[in-house]
């Protein structure tokens, strides 16, 4: 394993991501699941990375993980987000007081060798302004059976195992490790999307699967996703990688600007701009601090769609073309609008887009 990236300032990282990015305009469409790509990173250990020493991972501190996200992001989008749902999956089945679901799969995913997804925006932010829960978990028998569907699941189709939230009946909720080939699992194939297609998000149907003591992560509690580790809606995760897409078109504005003077005012005013919310960023991860999550997503939403357009306009007609990586940025720069953003985020957002001043100060 001597290609095994041990910290974010390794040369070994910044050789994988050359080529994370040089096989990045090939994830287009559901057919295009970037499985090549996903084993480089398994095999260069960026699985392990998020996981505690103590159970075999590299234990990275919140910043060692940040700044790891940040280069893979601006390398390949749609992997380093395929990669954020299955370490989403990976790190509750770690943090788990039920060790039994890490003993039998942990190693497994954590190699590469399987994986591993999330459906629990139906907990969050989908969904929640209609009163029948989609994913309900029925007491069965000293276990649950689990009725309904999750309805966003990034790579359900290809996901070994499933880390899915679930509704009971008075409202606590259960968070339930379940193998994708499950009796009444069905997952779909993946939706055609604006961009990110190639993730294979989609529904997964639960047609009365049984779901024993053994298979539970967490609850049933209110709130199970506030219990243990994992990506929360409106973390630092979502903004990390709205700022790694942002240094993607940054860059590529400072390569235009080489040789286009009109340029060059444009490029140094958004890099400088783009390095300080990463500083933000950093610093947000060492620990409780005056800087506020919600600020920064608010922040890395606009200055995604700014870039991203920047860069657009720098590449002008050919930047429009199919296969271009501008207009390809631009298209995923949108997806921040409606991943896992807050309700007051994207109340502030829609206020500030429509000329409403907003009940919410987000700067
Ligand atoms: C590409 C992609 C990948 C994703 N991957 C994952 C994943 O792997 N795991 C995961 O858990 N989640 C995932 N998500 C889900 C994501 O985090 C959000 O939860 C999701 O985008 C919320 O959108 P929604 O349409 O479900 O929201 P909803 O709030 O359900 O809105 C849907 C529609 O309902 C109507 N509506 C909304 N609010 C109201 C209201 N208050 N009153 C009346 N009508 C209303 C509107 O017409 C709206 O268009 C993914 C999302 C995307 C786009």
């Amino acid at each position: 394993m001597n290609n095994t990236i041990t910290d974010p300032q390794s040369d070994l990282l910044d050789e994988l991501c050359g080529q994370l990015s040089a096989s990045a305009g090939q994830w287009r469409g559901i057919s295009h699941w970037p499985a090549e790509s996903l084993k480089r990173c398994g095999d260069a250990g960026v699985f392990r990375w998020f996981v505690p020493t103590q159970q075999g991972g590299f234990g990275w501190s919140d910043r060692d993980q940040t700044e790891g996200y940040l280069k893979l992001a601006e390398a390949d989008l749609v992997t380093t987000f395929v990669i954020t749902q299955y370490m989403g999956a990976v790190r509750r089945i770690a943090a788990s007081e039920n060790q039994r679901v890490a003993q039998n799969w942990l190693d497994r995913l954590m190699n590469g060798d399987q994986f591993a997804t999330v459906g629990i925006s139906h907990l969050t932010t989908s969904r929640r302004h209609l009163k029948e829960p989609a994913l309900k978990a029925v007491e069965d028998n000293g276990g649950y059976r689990l009725v309904g569907m999750s309805p966003w699941v990034t790579g359900g189709a290809h996901a070994d195992l499933l880390v899915v939230g679930a509704t009971m009946e008075d409202g606590r909720q259960v968070l339930c490790a379940v193998p994708g080939d499950a009796e009444g699992v069905q997952a779909k194939p993946g939706c055609e999307l604006v961009a990110l297609s190639a993730s294979c998000t989609d529904q997964v149907v639960f047609d009365q699967v049984r779901v024993d003591q053994s298979m539970i992560l967490g609850g049933p509690m209110e709130n199970v996703l506030s219990s243990g580790v994992g990506a929360r809606p409106g973390g630092l995760q979502t903004s990390t990688l709205a700022v790694g897409l942002s240094m993607a078109a940054a860059k590529y504005l400072e390569r235009e600007a080489a040789a286009r003077d009109d340029l060059a005012e444009p490029a140094s005013r958004l890099t400088a701009e783009i390095n300080s919310l990463r500083d933000r960023l950093l610093s947000a991860c060492d620990g409780p601090s005056a800087v506020d999550a919600s600020q920064i997503r608010a922040d890395a939403n606009r200055l995604v769609l700014r870039s991203t357009q920047a860069a657009l306009m720098a590449a002008k007609g050919a930047g429009f073309v199919q296969g271009h990586p501008a207009g390809r940025w631009c298209q995923q720069a949108l997806f921040f609008l409606v991943w896992s953003c807050p309700q007051p985020i994207s109340h502030a957002h829609l206020c500030e887009l429509t000329n409403v001043p907003p009940a919410l100060d987000l700067g």
